[in-house]
């Protein structure tokens, strides 16, 4: 039987912890995707190469070419301990750098795609991150892919995906910032975003997190629009999306469907 296909993106809120990279919460991830494998193909696309860089040489990430080089210092540095962790899991790994370019012409979008099911194909993880290096040369593609998340939705569609499954810091869509109002409310469900959410401005919460929940949103109403689905949950309890993803069953998070 063909498995489903799920893309997983954990962002630099969840990956960083005192400016370091947490290295217990990628155990706990690759145990969690070794678990979904059975019964999924597994994406999965990861943010932390900017933290990472920055545990080697410390500098001020409030620029953009010092950005770029602390993602070009780590990324190396992420895909190694990556590689290590899921050899633990007997799971080989693959690193697939990718720019907004790869998805601007249908020949490359179909290149990638290729290499991505010769991937699949062997039981190899990919492991996807934004080509931070290049990708921002121009008009700052980084802030407008925004830590992943988009870029996440877009490795969903044209990598055939059925769910993206977003783990941040949050539990899920809230109807006001928890973080400021600690008795927000949780959206279980989301079926549409309005134009006027869309245009908010993107609040991260750490200097390593540039999406916020802008970006999430704008991922989501990405996917809606391509009849694709999006959950949003916290990576900080991984059982809320094992639940969701193999038994169906969902506890906490948000379910954007149309
Ligand atoms: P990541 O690095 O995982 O992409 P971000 O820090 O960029 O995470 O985005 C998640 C943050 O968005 C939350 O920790 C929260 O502070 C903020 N946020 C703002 N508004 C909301 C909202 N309505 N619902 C949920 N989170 C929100």
């Amino acid at each position: 039987m063909q498995k489903s296909r799920v893309v997983i993106k954990v962002g630099s809120a969840l990956l960083v912890k005192n400016q370091l990279i947490d290295k217990e919460r990628m155990e706990a991830l690759a145990s969690l995707i070794a678990k979904l494998r059975q019964k999924y193909e597994v994406i999965l696309v990861s943010s932390g190469a900017v933290a990472a860089g920055f545990t080697k040489v410390k500098l001020n990430k409030g620029n953009l070419a010092n950005k770029q080089a602390l993602a070009a210092i780590g990324q190396p540095l992420l895909m190694q301990t990556y590689a290590e962790i899921f050899a633990f899991f007997g799971i080989a790994t693959a690193q697939v750098l990718l720019s907004a370019y790869d998805f601007d012409s249908r020949k490359r979008t179909q290149n990638a795609r290729n290499a991505m099911e010769v991937l699949l194909q062997n039981e190899v993880l990919p492991i996807i991150n934004e080509n931070d290096v290049t990708a921002t040369g121009e008009l700052s593609l980084l802030l407008e892919f925004g830590d992943n998340d988009q870029l996440s939705a877009h490795v969903t569609h044209f990598f055939n995906a059925d769910i993206l499954a977003i783990l941040s810091d949050i539990e899920g869509y809230y109807n006001e910032n928890p973080s400021i109002n600690p008795a927000a409310k949780i959206y279980p469900k989301v079926s549409e975003i309005s134009a006027e959410t869309l245009k908010e401005q993107a609040t991260p919460n750490n200097a390593f997190a540039t999406g916020g929940i802008v970006t999430k949103l704008k991922a989501a109403d990405f996917l809606l629009q391509n009849h694709r689905k999006m959950f949003l949950s916290s990576g900080k309890r991984l059982e809320v999306l094992e639940k969701f993803l193999l038994e169906g069953i969902q506890v906490s998070g948000t379910l954007f469907e149309k």
